[in-house]
């Protein structure tokens, strides 16, 4: 099978070469936990039938990261926490298989906020993740090692997991594609869960055609997650190839961004209708009100999903309990991080008996109103194109954002999370020595016209890459 991505290694294909060369990154950047590029040898692909084989030649022999809340066979699934140091998958899952099946190779296991967390990477117990083009910088999250990973040149793509945006912020703060697919599109089966109705398996990779070519191959039914939808037929070929006959609304009004990325956003958007795209000014009356309900119903689900981690049956389990409910507080005492106790806590309050109507019915109903909101502009517009986040990379700890600002900064895109709607984040250029991003979103299973319009502004603006990292996998040749 032809390839057409190829190693700059001297050694071509020599594994050892490629190791130390990853290594030497990562100490100084903290992608991966866990990088072990011969081990994928020992991945057996399975029947799993790769529908799209162009798809399949795009990725066949490519390594590639995997974030660690998701299952690969034989590697460790620590959701960088504590509570799941040391535990390794006894499986893979299903977006995993496929791109097995389709010859792709997983080499390593990349860090995140735990549980998928955060906006900055900075919630992991494990490791410290730092932005390649400054390392003073965070990388973003929660997907922040799997984006780092691909910025960095470690590997030309890698999944990740978007709750509230935990592809898309990390993409765009490390200047690479990053795109949350239509919610059930993809398999959730293998993903640990954080908040279910909200998220799903995507895809960070240094090009559109990679980005598609990767999306094609995990998307698809599965009867071992119920929640997973077929693309409609009439979709599944849908003509994704670089055209400017799309009517993009662009979000306006005070949108609270930084002045860096303000300009930015402002040019980009004059540039699309120099691009020929037939442009028009929206406003999104809901959008104020994302954070709220994404917050409150995030923490419900993960008070849930999260109650599973007693210590009894896997994960950490102290020294010494003296009855069983000592066991379970002890666990979970020194298993989780401060944030994922916030969230447990306050998705405890929200779901208390007698309230559930002041908070998370409430929520539910803003959620409702976001999409009707959504499903009302698409009747105008193909495309809907706004800001990933309002700042640039911040600095890590105190001189960053605190915690709550970073919640807040989460409204552009969990909007897209409570809708069910796929949304790209694509880099657009460097400001400051720091990427600069949008993102666009399209309706339910539309995900060719976010590969439309991305294929026009990739020609404009080619990503580029962090002057310390040159990638280690460049692109040998056009498919065609
Ligand atoms: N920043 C958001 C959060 O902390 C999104 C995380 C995600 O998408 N996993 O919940």
């Amino acid at each position: 099978m032809k390839s057409y991505w190829k190693t700059v290694l001297t050694g071509g294909q020599d594994l050892d070469e490629y190791r130390a060369a990853v290594q030497d990154r990562n100490r100084e950047l903290g992608a991966f936990l866990e990088f072990d590029p011969t081990r994928c040898a020992a991945s057996t692909p399975d029947d799993a039938v790769v529908d799209g084989s162009a798809a399949a030649e795009r990725v066949a022999g490519l390594p590639y990261a995997v974030k660690d809340n998701i299952a690969v066979s034989g590697f460790s699934l620590t959701c960088a926490s504590r509570m799941l140091d040391g535990f390794r998958s006894p499986y893979s899952a299903t977006a995993v298989r496929r791109l097995d099946a389709a010859g792709a190779r997983p080499v390593g296991k990349t860090n995140l906020d735990e549980f998928g967390m955060g906006s900055a990477t900075e919630n992991s117990a494990l490791a410290e993740t730092h932005n390649p083009w400054d390392r003073s910088r965070v990388a973003g999250g929660s997907s922040g090692g799997s984006a780092v990973a691909v910025a960095a040149g470690m590997v030309p793509f890698a999944l990740g997991s978007d709750t509230g945006g935990s592809i898309r912020q990390p993409a765009a703060f490390c200047g690479v594609y990053g795109l949350k697919p239509t919610y059930g599109a993809v398999s959730r089966y293998g993903l640990v869960a954080y908040a279910s109705s909200l998220e799903g398996i995507g895809v960070l990779a240094a090009d559109v055609d990679l980005t598609e070519a990767v999306f094609h191959i995990i998307r698809a039914e599965d009867e071992m997650d119920h929640s997973s939808i077929a693309c409609p037929r009439e979709l599944l070929d849908a003509d994704s190839s670089a055209a400017t006959d799309l009517r993009i609304g662009v979000l306006g009004g005070e949108l609270g961004l930084d002045e860096v990325v303000a300009t930015g956003y402002g040019r980009t958007v004059e540039r699309l209708s120099e691009l020929g795209f037939s442009v028009t000014a929206v406003e999104l009356p809901t959008l104020e009100y994302s954070v709220p309900a994404y917050y409150t119903i995030a923490a419900a689900e993960a008070s849930a999903n999260l109650a599973r981690y007693n210590g009894v049956r896997y994960g950490l389990r102290p020294d010494y309990a003296e009855n069983p409910e000592e066991l379970v507080r002890g666990a979970r005492e020194q298993g989780f991080g401060p944030e994922v106790k916030l969230r447990i806590l306050l998705g405890t309050y929200v779901l208390r008996s007698g309230f559930q109507e002041q908070y998370y019915l409430r929520a539910q109903k803003i959620r409702t109103a976001i999409r009707s909101d959504l499903a009302r502009l698409f009747e105008s517009v193909d495309v809907l194109c706004m800001p990933v986040f309002p700042v640039q990379p911040f600095a890590h700890g105190e001189a960053g954002l605190s915690p709550f600002q970073q919640k807040l900064a989460d409204r552009f895109t969990s909007t897209a999370n409570l809708a069910g709607v796929p949304a790209l984040a694509l880099p657009v250029g460097v400001e400051r020595g720091l990427p600069l991003a949008l993102q666009l979103l399209a309706p339910a299973f539309h995900e060719h016209r976010l590969f439309r319009a991305a294929r026009v502004l990739e020609q404009y603006a080619p990503p580029a890459t962090p002057p310390d990292y040159p990638p280690l996998w460049v692109k040998a040749g056009v498919p065609g």
